[in-house]
């Protein structure tokens, strides 16, 4: 599949790699570009390859010590925990082809109420047929604060950010990562956040504004507290530096009280899958499970207070599943990345078109 990098894991470690041509058949989550490369990192990837989890006899903590699951007397939903992505797979709303003419050229009027995590619109028109070419009127709403705010920054990477490579990679970590790089972050600094004050500073009274981007218009109204909330989705506030950041995520991520959970979401897993789980449960980061995390060193402000949701259940299982990891067929996060980036480039090809 185009799109598919193929990084040798031993370069993580510094050393200079040509493209990577060959996987770790114990695995299958990790590209090399030779095998000098392999049996060098085989110290560091052992840890992965030959993990506990890779068994397919590995059992639940709850099941070795043989007592009650902790999840089963609290009930299935943790109400503390904020879902900024919601639970269910994204879906083309409209399939177009399937139910109008297309060729009826006619302009569409959507509505999504209550929207909450805006990927449904995102999959809509990733979807929208290549022959079309009219005028598509989106409306959507929420009522939470921290949901629009983040919507508002998605979309208006996708129309500020004029690079459409550099714009799916904003959007995709933006969205999900729980740590930015520091071009994402370059690229919010320079590219929304004048958005956002300029809103601030042109309309401070009647709290509606309109960007206007070539042929398209983002038309947003917010109460006057939700337009400084946006603004603070745009910043690291002080003292939040990265290892706090990941301090705070590691502590509740490695708590007791959360060990019967993660292990109910690594039970129903293939084995190599959980390694993809783990890696991402650590980090928060949708990358192939090779490529380096170095650089993602900046608290996202924008998922910040959703710690533990899994970018996973906002797309379709098979879908991901069929996408192309390369050679490394076990990668189930890589599957997800170049999954949600084709997404993300249909987007953006759909309304430049
Ligand atoms: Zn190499
Ligand atoms: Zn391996």
């Amino acid at each position: 599949m185009s799109g598919v990098e193929l990084l040798c894991a031993h370069q993580n470690e510094g050393i200079t790699c040509n493209e990577a041509k060959f996987t770790c058949t114990g695995c299958r989550l990790v590209h090399y570009c030779r095998p000098k490369c392999q049996q060098d990192h085989w110290a560091k990837h052992k840890a992965n390859c030959k993990s506990p989890y890779m068994k397919k006899s590995w059992k639940p903590l709850w099941y070795v010590q043989g007592r009650d699951a902790a999840f089963e007397d609290q009930g299935f939903l943790n109400l503390e925990v904020k879902y900024l992505w919601g639970n269910t797979p994204a879906i083309d709303i409209l399939v177009l082809e399937k139910h109008e003419d297309v060729s009826n050229n006619k302009d569409l009027h959507i509505l999504f109420a209550a929207s909450s995590d805006i990927r449904n619109l995102r999959m809509t028109i990733a979807s929208l047929p290549i022959e079309y070419r009219q005028t598509v009127n989106i409306t959507a709403n929420d009522l939470d604060t921290n949901v629009t705010a983040r919507n508002v920054i998605l979309l208006l990477i996708a129309f500020a950010v004029e690079e459409p490579g550099e714009a799916v990679d904003c959007k995709l970590h933006v969205w999900f990562a729980a740590q930015l790089t520091r071009s994402h972050f370059e690229l919010l600094d320079s590219k929304i956040r004048p958005l956002n004050q300029e809103a601030l500073i042109q309309s401070p009274y009647n709290r509606i504004h309109t960007w206007n981007f070539g042929n398209h218009s983002v038309w947003l109204t917010l109460t006057q507290s939700a337009w400084s909330s946006m603004l603070d989705r745009l910043q690291v506030p002080d003292g939040l530096t990265s290892s706090k950041a990941r301090n705070v995520r590691g502590k509740i991520a490695r708590a007791e009280s959360r060990v019967d959970y993660l292990d109910r979401g690594l039970f129903d897993l293939p084995p190599a899958h959980r390694m993809g789980l783990l890696k991402y449960r650590n980090d928060s980061i949708i990358l192939p499970f090779d490529h380096p995390r170095s650089e993602f060193i900046i608290p996202n402000l924008a998922r910040y207070r959703s710690l533990f949701a899994d970018a996973l259940r906002c797309w379709a299982h098979k879908n991901v599943l069929s996408t192309s990891s390369g050679l490394a067929s076990n990668d189930l996060y890589g599957k997800l990345c170049y999954h949600v980036k084709d997404v993300l480039r249909r987007f953006v090809a759909a309304y430049l078109r």
